[in-house]
């Protein structure tokens, strides 16, 4: 006998569950429960409000957790094919860039919301926005589950669509995990990821504003752990820009796993190696004997930029000329030039950032079909989950695909 399907929390993983299902036609009723006002609020800020909503590359590495590995059955099942023609089905085209990322050809987010919208009130869902789920318990048939407005819903199966805290001002919150709780599952840290990266400001308080183009590398004790190129922008607490939020993923975890701090090394020329770098600096030395150091490094970084470097390197004062610059001066130069490093001191938090690392432990669900080992009937898909990518698409396709996965799983059941 066909099932009542309720899902709770109308995001991304929420939303393309409940179309996904209702293109089924295998559910007796889907209901999809929405706290906030409107469903799909954070996927209409995602991309710059262009929607990264996959990326061609993505794969394993790109996600972390306990356990990363969890993703690879919702993957295989419903890959970067599977999802563009989900879609496409919705009558969507696509945008792509040349590091993969996947975007609505309308490059709007709207589309996307739309599309979703769209179809499951075509297909019969009932939304229910201003609905928050407080409790689930188990009842004859399947579960109840109590909505913060008063009042119960019965659903022979429940999936939990809840997403995480991150950016609260669009929805996140921690609130989506609780109902799990009476049931023995457990949660672990909520911490921030894809945010901006706080680091000692005093080297850079005269920075602030300031891009430029290089590579940010993330350091553990010396130890470069990743790399990442982009414009970087100097700000009053610390960095941000594409490349640090990309490696703030792993600056979280370790800052929560050591509790010390990791460092940010930033290269201002990728395109040259040191010994490159450092010719290049003594051609200007004989090019320009009598330039005075202040403009030493102009036309090659921002003045303010330059002139900091300079400082940071032990050269004073900067009204000395170009000539007096000693072997031992350039050396330093191009070795902060090169590697300028910054220790990490913590991140903005989870009000700016784009997701959450941590969340409901997944070795309580079974990665094949996304079920609760606890609580058979209930299922968890998308940030709720103890999973989060990297910058890139990667947030997006995890949601669409373990929210297809859980639906097809319940599609399968005895
Ligand atoms: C500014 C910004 C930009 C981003 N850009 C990108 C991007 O371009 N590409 C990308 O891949 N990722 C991006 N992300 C991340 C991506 O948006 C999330 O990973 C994704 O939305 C997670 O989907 P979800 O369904 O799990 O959670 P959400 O989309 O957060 O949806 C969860 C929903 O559940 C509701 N809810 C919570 N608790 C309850 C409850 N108890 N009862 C009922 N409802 C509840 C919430 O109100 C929310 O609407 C971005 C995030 C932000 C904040």
């Amino acid at each position: 006998m066909p099932h009542a399907l309720a899902i709770a929390g109308g995001g991304a993983s929420g939303l393309c569950a409940a179309v996904f299902a209702a293109q089924s036609g295998g559910f007796s009723r889907i209901t999809l429960l929405e706290r906030g006002p409107r469903v799909g609020r954070k996927l209409l800020a995602t991309g710059n409000g262009r929607c990264n909503l996959t990326n061609r590359f993505f794969a394993r590495k790109n996600y972390h957790g306990a356990d990363p590995a969890f993703t690879a059955p919702a993957f295989a099942r419903f890959g970067l094919e599977e999802t563009l023609a989900f879609f496409e089905s919705l009558g969507l085209l696509f945008h792509e860039e040349e590091d993969g990322r996947i975007y609505p050809r309308s490059l709007q987010a709207a589309s996307v919301l739309d599309a979703l919208r769209l179809e499951a009130d075509r297909l019969g869902v009932e939304t229910r926005c201003g609905c928050e789920v407080t409790a689930i318990r188990r009842a004859p048939g399947g579960f109840s589950l109590s909505l913060a407005e008063g009042g119960a819903l019965s659903a022979g199966l429940v999936l939990l669509a809840a997403g995480g805290p991150a950016s609260p001002k669009l929805g996140g919150t921690d609130a989506g995990a609780r109902p799990l709780a009476p049931f023995g599952h457990k949660t672990g840290a909520l911490l921030p990821s894809i945010v901006q990266l706080k680091t000692e400001t005093a080297p850079i308080r005269p920075l602030a504003g300031i891009k430029f183009e290089g590579t940010a590398s993330l350091l553990d004790g010396g130890t470069p752990l990743r790399s990442e190129p982009g414009e970087i922008l100097f700000t009053e607490y610390g960095l941000s820009g594409p490349p640090i939020l990309q490696l703030s993923c792993t600056a979280t975890h370790l800052l929560e796993k050591r509790g010390a701090a990791p460092k940010i090394a930033l290269d201002f020329f990728p395109e040259y190696d040191k010994k490159t770098l450092s010719a290049l600096l003594y051609r200007r030395v004989y090019a320009r004997p009598d330039a005075e150091l202040s403009h030493f490094l102009l036309g090659l970084l921002p003045r303010r930029l330059g002139e900091t470097i300079l400082k940071a390197a032990g050269i004073a004062p900067l009204s000395r000329r170009a000539d007096s610059l000693t072997r031992q001066e350039l050396a330093s130069l191009t070795g902060l030039l090169k590697g300028w490093t910054l220790a990490v001191t913590g991140t903005t938090g989870l009000a700016n950032a784009q997701a959450t690392a941590g969340g409901v432990l997944t070795r309580d669900f079974d990665s094949q079909t996304l079920e609760s080992r606890l609580v058979p009937g209930l299922y968890a898909c998308g940030e709720v989950l103890d999973i989060d990518g990297d910058c890139g698409g990667f947030n997006l396709q995890w949601a669409w695909s373990s929210a297809m996965l859980a639906v097809s799983a319940m599609l399968e059941r005895e």
